[in-house]
């Protein structure tokens, strides 16, 4: 079969691979009918070096079940499904708490530390199907599947976010980033009903659906220019919670310089620094607090699923171009570029 690896920064291939095969009896395969690339595929795609691949890439995907081990007992061939980033078995005492991209099972993991496994391809074998995967009450050409597809990632991701910020109706905020995940994390705290809602991001066409999705403001400012700007929209005090969807560090200077005393930084973006400010002159001094990780999206899907299937939202919206597996590298590199906002993959 076909499939996507990246051999170091700015080089994505497709090429042949092994079909994938049951190994474990709780094991499925799936046939993947939409994947997509992801914003954090864009970190290694910037800079991954040479001998840290090829890796197999893609950890978004929709397909239908082509077979299962002899223990799987809650999909069936035929079954259309979607996975999140994460394997879990969704039994363990993390994922009953909710946290699933903890899972203590020994075969739990990310899809991007599967060596022989990934989603930008035409097949996967799915470990721990029952725990993993989830059974979708439409055809594969549905034209909900993708928005039922940002359940993998990037909608569930935006709403940990959210979440993990607690954010509610009392509550004002921010969301730093204005890719898949930011626009999401916006519509999530729409969704749970935040009051303001101030997206921090510079690409119009992305901001406008940033608006649709419920921003209230949009500012285009970056660092001291941005910070003063969020202060002058929330009456000089800040905002209540940041939710930070970039992962680099100034996006987290500026997610401190923003936030009121007593605020939370909740971050899904993924920190491409392991040193930050925490002290004094930082969260200290204010009681402001840094929530957030990697978002347990298998936690949310059945909560998140029946307003897409009723239509009451549609954060398919982020996908702003569709390709085959042919053109994955040419999609990674309109990414990077900020050509294209999310690209879907129909294998
Ligand atoms: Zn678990």
């Amino acid at each position: 079969m076909r499939a996507t690896l990246m051999y170091g920064a700015g080089d994505v291939r497709v090429e042949n691979v092994p079909d994938p095969v049951i190994k474990h009896p709780t094991d499925a395969l799936v046939r993947i009918t939409a994947s997509c690339v992801c914003g954090s595929d864009l970190h290694p795609y910037g800079q991954m070096k040479p001998q840290d691949g090829p890796a197999r890439m893609g950890h978004e995907f929709i397909g239908v079940v082509e077979d299962t081990g002899p223990e799987v007992t809650t999909v069936k061939r035929g079954d259309l499904v979607v996975a999140p980033f994460a394997i879990s078995d969704n039994t363990c005492v993390f994922c009953r708490e909710g946290l699933h991209t903890s899972c203590s099972h020994p075969q739990a993991n990310f899809w991007d530390g599967e060596p022989e496994e990934g989603g930008q391809a035409e097949a996967v074998r799915v470990p721990l199907a029952d725990g993993t995967l989830v059974k979708l009450p439409v055809a594969p050409d549905s034209a909900l599947v993708p928005s039922l597809l940002t359940l993998s990632d990037v909608f569930g991701t935006g709403y940990h976010a959210a979440v993990s910020g607690g954010v509610n109706e009392r509550t004002g905020v921010t969301v730093i980033g204005d890719g898949a995940v930011g626009l999401l994390a916006v519509l999530s705290a729409k969704r749970l009903g935040a009051e303001q809602i101030i997206l921090m991001g510079r690409h119009r066409a992305r901001t406008d659906l940033g608006r649709e999705f419920g921003a209230t403001d949009v500012v285009p400012a970056r660092g001291e220019e941005g910070i003063a700007a969020v202060r002058d929209l929330t009456g000089g005090q800040g905002t209540h919670v940041v939710l930070e969807a970039v992962g680099h560090m100034p996006a987290y200077e500026q997610a401190v310089g923003i936030l009121r005393p007593g605020g939370v930084i909740s971050r899904v973006g993924v920190p491409q620094y392991e040193e930050a400010p925490i002290g004094f002159g930082s969260l200290f001094r204010h009681n402001l607090r840094l929530a957030g990780g990697p978002a347990p999206v298998r936690a949310h899907i059945e909560e998140l699923m029946p307003d897409i299937l009723d239509g009451a939202i549609d954060p398919g919206k982020v996908f702003d171009a569709t390709t085959d597996l042919d053109g994955v590298p040419a999609a990674y590199q309109d990414m990077a570029d900020r050509k294209s906002l999310k690209v879907l993959i129909k294998p």
